[in-house]
This record gives structure tokens, C-alpha cells and sequence, in this order.
């Protein structure tokens, strides 16, 4: 088979794979009373950026010539790491997901029963769904052969991690106080050990 199909194909299936984990969560945290939104409008926006990058662009790439002219020549090494690095993410999507339980939402928010989650992949990180999302990022990067539909997961992700994980961490803060400023003193943001 052509080696950029099967890059589309692995791409598209990691799209719905990441999909597929994330829709029973959006069903089960419906249920949940929310007593705390942030920004909801900025981070609609920031969204949007997310899913330009992760999503809109790779997926012209994938149908459409409008890119053709960023294309650079492709190997089987890249094409092999890439798929190994995107399945790598949707491992670890999947894990947050499971650990993070009722408490996760798309945009910022508190539960009526929010929980501070510091076990499971959170014992080693703060942000292990935007670790995630960069490893996504990065999948993308290596998988796609071309000079603006690769970097552009994380340009779109980066944007919306910049502008958001302050914001979190402050929501945070408010909310569980001292429990969380000890857990924020003993891991990372989303690299184990390094940032
Ligand atoms: N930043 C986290 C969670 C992303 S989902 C990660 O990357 O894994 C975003 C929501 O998760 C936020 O609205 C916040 O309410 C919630 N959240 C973030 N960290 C949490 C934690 N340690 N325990 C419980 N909820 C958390």
C-alpha cells in the first residue's frame, strides 16, 4: 500500500479512537450539577484553535491538494514512529479519562461532587490529558509529511494550553486550597521530572 495513505488512514483511525474514548465520559459527566464556570467564552475559542490544529488542517491535508505544496519526502521510519507515538497517546487519553472519572470537562469547570484526583497517571503529572494531547501533537508531527498540516497540532494545542493551564491551576487553587498547592509542589505539569 502507498506509505501517505496509510498515514491518512492511521491518522483517521486515531481521530476516532480518541473519539470513541471520550464519548462515554461526555454522557456520564452530563449528569453532574456544575457550581463553578471560568471563561467559558475564551476557552470556546481557544477550543476551536485545538481542533484547527488537531483536526481542520491535517484533515485538508488528508483530502484536499491545498497543502500539496508543504509535502517533503516520507519514510517508513517516520511513518512507524508516528503511529507508535499516536497509539501511545490514545493509551494514555484513555487512562486519564478512567482516572479523572466525573471530574473532567471540556472547558473549565467545578462539580457539585468535584474531587481532587492525585492517583493513578496523576500521581505523576497535573495535566496528564494534556500530556495526551501533546503526544497527539507530536504523533501528528512525525505521521504527517508536510511542513504546515504536521506542526499544526501543536501550534493549535500549544495556544490553547498557554493560554489555559494558569487558569486552571488558579481554579483549582480557589477550589481545594492547600491540598492542591501540596500536590502542585510534588509533580510537574506534563512532563514527569521536567516541566
Ligand atoms: N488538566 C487536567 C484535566 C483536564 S480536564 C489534565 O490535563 O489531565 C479539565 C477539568 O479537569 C478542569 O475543568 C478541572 O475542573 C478538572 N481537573 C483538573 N485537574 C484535576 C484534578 N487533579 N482532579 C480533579 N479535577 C481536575
Amino acid at each position: 500500500m502507498n506509505l501517505l495513505l496509510a498515514a491518512k488512514i492511521v491518522w483517521a483511525s486515531g481521530v476516532i479512537g480518541w473519539y470513541l474514548i471520550r464519548i462515554p465520559f461526555e454522557r456520564k459527566v452530563k449528569r453532574e450539577r456544575v457550581v463553578d464556570v471560568r471563561d467559558r467564552l475564551r476557552e470556546t475559542v481557544l477550543l476551536m484553535c485545538s481542533t484547527c490544529g488537531l483536526g481542520i488542517v491535517p484533515l485538508l491535508w488528508a483530502t484536499s491538494r491545498v497543502f500539496n505544496f508543504a509535502n517533503y519526502p516520507y519514510s517508513w521510519v517516520q511513518f512507524a514512529l508516528g503511529t507508535a507515538v499516536f497509539i501511545f497517546s490514545l493509551w494514555l487519553f484513555r487512562r486519564t479519562h478512567k482516572d479523572l472519572g466525573k471530574n473532567w470537562s471540556v472547558t473549565l469547570e467545578i462539580k457539585d461532587s468535584h474531587k481532587l484526583i492525585t492517583g493513578g497517571v496523576y500521581r505523576h503529572v497535573r495535566h496528564p490529558m494534556y500530556s495526551a494531547f501533546f503526544l497527539w501533537a507530536l504523533a501528528q508531527l512525525i505521521l504527517i509529511p508536510n511542513w504546515i498540516a504536521g506542526p499544526a497540532g501543536f501550534i493549535g494545542f500549544g495556544i490553547l494550553f498557554a493560554f489555559r493551564v494558569g487558569r486552571e491551576e488558579a481554579m483549582m487553587l480557589d477550589t481545594f486550597g492547600k491540598e492542591y498547592q501540596d500536590y502542585m509542589a510534588r509533580t510537574a505539569r506534563v512532563v514527569p521530572g521536567i516541566y
